[in-house]
């Protein structure tokens, strides 16, 4: 039992013990000292024996009880990483990745990338000779898995965050389980932040045949253990809304100003719901700073999200200057995959940005929608690390009580299935209805995955991947259309085109926006403006980027997102090799944007919509479905509305919005996708 007291007096406030990141005033013994104060630690070798004696243990507790960075170490402590073998950990995000990973390191004293690295998509931070603790996202493990079907370099496999149920923690959940089998060896250990761990040991938990001995695959117990580390966690005071609230951001900056005038010193943690809405709230905070000096001084404002450039990362870890107060404000990133220390205020907005599916529509969006009363619980916990804090939720009780439910919906019950069938089929599991899952897909969303599929020439009659083309989208660590676009563009001799607009389509987005610079972004981004829309407005910008000897000035001047840009560049890099790798043409169309169109058609003619006629606002329907959508006010072709269009993604506020849209003629859907548009829509051009 951890002694609540004892927290107290070992985390001092201010004082944060984490800030040798970059000063090199903390000596390896220090490091020890805080390793050996953090909950898990008592429960090092309980941990280490259940997984020396079980294939699969559960581990549920707190965070920042210590899961995530101790673990993997005692693991190495304990030989599990000798001969050769490899440990892996994963994560469901990012940013999460690179954050943990580096703490490790710092922890481990071994630089980053040598014994202990990272892998995301389109970025590896290991070395094959060195490394032997990975933390990888679920999906980059899935990717493993196409070389590798069994893992074999690995002795453990931590899965992290499992409470998340991110869509490709499932689909790993359940591949790991069929490993098992073939590799009894594996230990599998899943951490979470919450205690749901009896589904997951029922999940896990071999069904019994009669009259077989309990346990025991050469001398392992086959039953999962469970083991809950108890954490400290202080009280924390939560606050409601008394009435409901209009604007989320703008009640979040008010609050912290608040906080700040009123509250003694700690740090605050707000949680919004994505980039748009946390640029917007430190732009606020900026007006607050420029225009009343008296309330805000002493503020430090940190946004926090994934994508985020790694100096801005640190910044976020890094303890506030003396005397003044850190507010970081972040998406839900930091409700469980990351502690931040010396937070004793909480503002949650009782939003997030979630995935929902619709398989009759075949429309997924991402919503801002109300989060679940336990992420809600987890949001208001991270205000009581240190002492006791206090949470403000700008929501009210009458709102917490009736309109947010219990628990989430794991991803995969409210996702597009097309990546995820792709990827089972490249690992050669043909019964994808039969799939062993941690929590089923429905049927329908799965027919149309598989029919989206076959329609994109990646599925045959016989739902296997096509050859070339299915193993060739298989490779390809992106979106299916977009990767199908991609070998379109090859046969179409626009490959370096295309592999732009992919790589641009890969990042949030190139422009830089928010509140009071609407005008001057809008008017930026006219002088790349192309008549097609913004694929090509990509590639113009890009081009200017590239004239530009990949200037930040340029790109300040231009409203263009500089970070984004040099991830773009990147990504396009890591892209051309993994064309040259499946057997791809690399060349420009030079000026001919008419098969530039084409190839993105070839991916997604499955989004394409119709202005409706006389709709005064700009009204447009999916040609299937029929569902009604509006040109997002970020797409160069907002206010044009050209007739026919195709569009990238969709978001919902208060309608469906297109996101990165380009004009289309009606009649290539048919040429690109006879199938598809003459079954669903046979007066398609009327
Ligand atoms: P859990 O996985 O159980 O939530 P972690 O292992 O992530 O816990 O965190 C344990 C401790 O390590 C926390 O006190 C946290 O503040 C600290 N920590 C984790 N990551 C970092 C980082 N990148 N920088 C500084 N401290 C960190
Ligand atoms: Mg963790």
């Amino acid at each position: 039992v951890v002694d609540d007291e004892e927290g107290g007096v070992l985390f001092i406030p201010g004082a944060s013990s984490f800030s040798s990141s970059s000063s090199s005033g903390y000596g390896y013994a220090s490091i020890d000292k805080q390793r050996q104060r953090l909950p898990v630690y008592k429960y090092r070798n309980a941990i280490l024996y259940l997984v020396e004696t079980h294939s699969t243990t559960i581990i549920v507790g707190e965070t920042g009880s210590g899961k995530t960075t101790q673990i993997p170490q005692y693991l190495i402590e304990a030989g599990w990483a000798s001969g050769g073998r490899l440990i892996a950990c994963t994560q469901p995000r990012r940013l999460a990745v690179q954050a943990v990973s580096s703490r490790v390191a710092q922890e481990m004293g071994v630089k980053l990338g040598d014994q202990v690295g990272y892998t995301i998509r389109f970025e590896d931070v290991t070395n094959q000779d060195e490394t032997v603790l990975k933390f990888v996202t679920d999906g980059v493990l899935l990717r493993e898995m196409m070389n590798d079907p069994l893992l074999t370099k690995y002795s453990v496999v931590m899965v992290d965050e499992a409470h998340e149920r991110s869509i490709s923690t499932d689909i790993l959940l359940g591949l790991l389980k069929k490993i098992q089998k073939r590799r009894p060896e594996l230990r599998l250990i899943i951490a979470s932040a919450t205690i749901e761990a009896k589904s997951m040991a029922d999940f896990f938990r071999p069904r019994k045949k009669r009259r077989e001995p309990e346990n025991d695959v050469n001398g392992l117990k086959v039953e999962p253990a469970i083991l809950s580390v108890e954490g400290r966690g202080f009280n924390v005071q939560i606050n409601f809304a008394e009435e409901p609230v209009q604007d989320y951001v703008q009640a979040a900056v008010s609050t912290v100003l608040l906080i700040h005038e009123r509250e003694s010193t700690g740090d605050v943690l707000v949680f919004l719901t994505g980039q748009d809405d946390i640029d917007a709230a430190v732009h606020l905070f900026n007006e607050e700073i420029q225009n009343n000096r008296k309330h805000s001084s002493g503020l430090v404002v940190l946004p926090l999200y994934s994508g985020l450039p790694r100096a801005d990362q640190e910044l976020v870890f890094s303890p506030a200057p003396r005397g003044k107060r850190k507010v970081v404000i972040s998406t839900n990133i930091a409700e469980t995959s990351l502690t931040l220390e010396g937070i004793v205020y909480v503002v949650d907005s009782g939003f997030s940005k979630q995935r929902f599916y619709n398989p009759i529509s075949d429309i997924e969006n991402l919503v801002v929608a109300p989060i679940s009363r336990a992420s809600a619980r987890q949001r208001a916990g991270r205000a009581g690390r240190v002492r006791p804090g206090k949470c403000y939720r700008l929501y009210t009780e009458e709102f917490f009580l009736n309109h947010m439910s219990n628990e989430g919906i794991p991803e995969i019950q409210r996702s597009n299935l097309v990546s995820c069938v792709i990827q089972l089929k490249a690992l050669g599991i043909d019964n994808i209805l039969g799939f062993d899952w941690p929590a089923s897909p429905s049927p329908e969303a799965m027919i149309r995955a598989l029919e989206v599929l076959y329609s994109l020439g990646i599925l045959d009659d016989d739902a296997k991947l096509t050859s070339p083309t299915g193993f060739q989208v298989a490779e390809i660590p992106l979106d299916p259309m977009i990767s199908k676009m991609i070998i379109a563009s090859s046969q179409l001799g626009c490959s370096e085109e295309i592999i732009t607009i992919a790589a641009a389509l890969s990042v949030q987005s190139i422009w830089i926006s928010g509140r009071g610079i609407q005008k001057e972004s809008d008017e930026a981004k006219l002088r790349f403006a192309a008549a097609e829309g913004d694929h090509v407005t990509f590639l113009n910008v890009y081009k200017g980027f590239h004239q530009s000897r990949k200037s930040s000035q340029w790109c300040h001047k231009n409203f263009v997102n500089y970070h984004a840009m040099k991830k773009v560049l990147e990504v396009r890099e890591q892209l051309r090799r993994i064309a040259q790798r499946i057997g791809l043409v690399l060349k420009s169309c030079e000026s001919d944007m008419q098969v530039v169109k084409k190839a993105v058609i070839a991916g997604f003619f499955a989004n394409a919509c119709r202005l409706e006629p006389y709709s005064p606002d700009g009204m447009y329907k999916t040609l299937r479905g029929s569902e009604e959508v509006y040109i997002h006010p970020s797409s160069v072709l907002f206010r044009v509305n050209p007739k026919w269009v195709i569009f990238n993604s969709l978001v919902s506020t208060d309608r469906k919005y297109m996101r990165n849209v380009m004009t289309i003629d009606p009649s290539w859907l048919l040429e690109a996708a006879p199938h598809f548009y003459k079954l669903q829509q046979p007066n398609l051009l009327h």
